[in-house]
């Protein structure tokens, strides 16, 4: 098998049909065997439907994963690489925001270099809201600060890769994933390509602000401790300004004698270190909550049933 294309699908019920004839008729010239895994991420549409009459029609090339409920992208993502078999991994959108013409180009690049392991794709022109991009640019530029790997700004999850990296991304069992913190993590040679991000064919985009900062959250804490050190640095400057301050106070109430009322230094101080304490504790909880959840050791999916071209059992 030379491509495994995995497609994480979530409430895609107009796009499958779609996305499978624009892939056969994209793939049709390119004369190498490839397969289609479609991770069906918990729909509560008719997505599984439409899949599964996709399945039952092209059983050699379609592989369907089922999951028991919504797990998220990038679960989706870690079922297909485990389903995966071909030489070369891609992923892809079932929304055809991402053209898969973009794959052969990326396959060509791997075909004639055999020193690449990763060709990615970043979008050109970024169809989205100033204030998105803004935050987008901050969070990168925040990350790459503070972690040891690098992120690239605007690298998507498009990206066709070899069997090596593929595997190196199975081995990862955490629980909270971040895809392009993990692609940066495991290394490999990696070169990235412009593409142009079409319009979604249909419905809308399952990323909210709010899904998107808590996502931020968690790459920010899978990748980098600097949160709980800029805790420390910020409780020993407090700490210092204290001693400080204690000195104030002192000389003050020995040599002036000044019976200071202060009653507004007391109640600000309160407050910043309460504040302070809060939010360190907070930081602290976050990475914790984290151990905790991945302590349990449980299944980062848990797929219903496969539908794969050796089992054609009707499931
Ligand atoms: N997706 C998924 N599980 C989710 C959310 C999204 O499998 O919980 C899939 C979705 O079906 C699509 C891809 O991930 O194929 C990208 O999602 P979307 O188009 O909503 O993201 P955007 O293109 O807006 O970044
Ligand atoms: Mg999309």
């Amino acid at each position: 098998m030379k491509l495994s294309l995995i497609v994480p699908c979530y409430n895609e019920q107009d796009n499958v049909e779609n996305f499978y004839k624009t892939v056969c008729s994209v793939f049709a010239d390119g004369g190498f065997d490839y397969e289609i895994i479609f991770v069906n991420d918990g729909s509560k549409d008719e997505t599984y439907k439409r899949l599964k009459s996709i399945y039952k029609n092209d059983s050699e090339k379609v592989r369907v994963v089922n999951f028991s409920r919504n797990f998220g992208k990038e679960s989706a993502i870690y079922a297909g690489l485990k389903e995966s078999c071909g030489e070369y991994v891609s992923i892809i959108d079932a929304d055809l925001q991402q053209n898969p013409k973009y794959v052969l180009q990326m396959m060509d690049m791997l075909d004639n270099d055999e020193d690449l392991d990763c060709v990615a794709a970043y979008q050109k022109d970024r169809k989205e809201s100033k204030s998105l991009v803004f935050f987008k640019n901050t969070f990168y530029k925040l990350i790459n600060k503070m972690a040891e790997v690098d992120f690239v700004s605007g690298a998507s999850d498009f990206r066709t890769f070899r069997r090596s990296v593929a595997d190196s991304l199975i081995e990862m069992k955490e629980y909270f994933r971040f895809s392009k913190g993990l692609f940066s993590w495991v290394g490999f040679n990696t070169e990235y390509i412009p593409y142009e991000v079409e319009e979604r064919a249909s419905g809308t985009s399952k990323w909210s602000f709010w899904k998107l900062f808590k996502y931020a959250v968690d790459g920010i804490i899978a990748f980098t401790t600097t949160p709980l050190r800029i805790a420390t640095a910020v409780g020993g400057i407090t700490a210092v300004l204290s001693i400080i301050y204690l000195i104030v106070v002192v000389i003050q109430k020995l040599a002036f004698s000044i019976t200071i009322p202060g009653y507004a230094t007391i109640v600000v101080l309160i407050l910043l270190l309460g504040g302070i304490q809060l939010c360190s504790l907070g930081i602290i909880g976050e990475y914790l909550a984290r151990v905790y959840i991945q302590s349990k050791d449980r299944p980062i999916y848990i797929a219903k049933n496969v539908l794969r071209p050796d089992d054609k059992a009707d499931k």
